[in-house]
């Protein structure tokens, strides 16, 4: 390598170095702080550090004192207003935007109804619609924008940013979803499989001393697995890992699109709950409705499902506890597999069956474990709330742009 050929290279990369110190350390570090957790030359960080404070990426925040003599040391913590990121959601059945700072706290937040048709185009359009609106909510200079983090149902082509063919929305098949949304808003973007994305958000927000290896069950339109191990967001070798809905949990149960019965997706996903309350006569079918109920009307269905189980109906709390138990055995298999000590639960429906879930799923997991398990397995709804899928792949952003190992996307 010519000597000073790469040294614009490697100034940036020390810059992204310390950045992402300061990020973890969440309420700041002195420069000698920094030194030693970097294992850059004292000189080295007083240069970065002045480099990032010229830029406004950083800022000075008081003092903090020194054991025994000495100046007290000045704290760098990051400046909020730096830099900011976008996280989009797709949905099938929402469209979920966020703005987020340098501390990756949310500044501006929207969302809209996915089209019913399911339609590529006119799904960018909205998406693209949300981003203008968010930014110019917020006031911040399109400059200060490092792009967009989009997280889409899978598989993902995470190389060309293509959604290649998500089973429950055939219309988004082959999408360009980074090209087209980055031509439409004038920003870059990146991809993400929304699970990922959901990881992403909760490992970020975790509780101090929280274990580092869990999963995160999204609950939506279907159903999917985030991985965190050994305090890594998994991705899996095509960025494409945690598809769980073809899993097979109950061999006598309901046919799945793949031919077999019995899958896990398929088995607690919201559409098919309802149908089988339909069947069981404790929901009716909306008035000129075929078998094929459209998003919105699934959701209605779900909220009234779900409603009724907490009024104590029998039969609709059989549906939803039928689903516990189909979890449950998914769980203890995961479990087994991956010594995970914790599962998050979040997602647009996650809200409504939450409260059935926190107290019989722990029940049915004890019922389930038959000695198998060297631990037990907490359940826990997302610190990050609903909006998590989005702000975890704007999380995505700030990690590539700051993150001097970012090995997501
Ligand atoms: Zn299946």
């Amino acid at each position: 390598m010519p000597r000073g050929a790469n040294l614009p290279v490697i100034a940036a990369f020390n810059e992204t170095v310390l950045l992402d110190a300061i990020r973890r350390s969440g309420s700041g570090l002195s420069r000698v702080e920094l030194v030693g957790a970097t294992g850059l030359s004292a000189q080295t960080v007083t240069n970065v550090s002045r480099r990032l404070l010229t830029q406004g990426l950083i800022r000075e925040a008081g003092s903090r004192p020194v054991d025994g003599p000495g100046k007290p040391r000045t704290i760098l913590q990051l400046e909020p207003t730096g830099s900011y990121a976008v996280g989009v959601h797709l949905d099938p059945t929402v469209i979920t935007c966020v703005l987020l700072d340098l501390e990756s706290a949310v500044v501006e937040h929207t969302r809209r109804h996915a089209p019913v048709s399911g339609d590529a185009a006119e799904t960018v359009l909205l998406a693209a619609d949300a981003v203008g609106e968010i930014l110019e909510r917020s006031g911040v200079e399109r400059g200060r924008v490092r792009g967009i983090g989009v997280a889409a149902p899978g598989p993902i082509d995470a190389g060309t940013g293509v959604v290649v063919s998500p089973p429950l929305i055939p219309g988004w098949s082959g999408l360009r979803l980074r090209d087209e949304l980055a031509a439409a808003t004038g920003l870059p973007a990146l991809v993400a499989k929304d699970v990922t994305a959901a990881a992403v958000a909760e490992h970020w927000r975790d509780p101090a001393g929280a274990s580092g290896d869990f999963a995160f069950v999204y609950y939506g339109t279907g159903v999917g697995v985030g991985l965190v191990l050994a305090n890594q967001v998994y991705t899996g070798a095509s960025h494409n890992a945690g598809d769980v809905g073809h899993s097979i949990v109950d061999p006598g149960g309901a046919l799945c699109s793949c031919g077999r019965r019995g899958c896990y997706g398929e088995s607690v996903r919201p559409r098919q709950l309802v149908q089988q309350g339909i069947r069981d006569g404790v929901l009716s079918r909306p008035e000129g409705a075929g078998d094929d109920l459209d998003v919105e009307t699934v959701d209605e269905l779900f909220t009234a499902l779900t409603a009724a189980a907490d009024d104590g109906g029998f039969a609709a709390g059989r549906i939803l506890d039928h689903s516990i138990a189909n979890t449950s055995l998914y769980l203890t298999n995961l479990s087994a597999l991956l010594d995970i000590d914790r599962v998050v639960f979040g997602g647009p429906y996650w809200g409504r069956v939450e409260a059935r879930y926190l107290e019989r799923l722990p029940l049915q997991l004890a019922e389930d474990d038959m000695g198998i398990m060297t631990h037990p397995l907490t359940i826990a709804s997302s610190a990050v709330g609903d909006d998590v899928a989005a702000i975890g792949a704007a999380c995505l952003v700030l990690d590539r742009a700051f993150s001097p190992r970012s090995n997501l996307t």
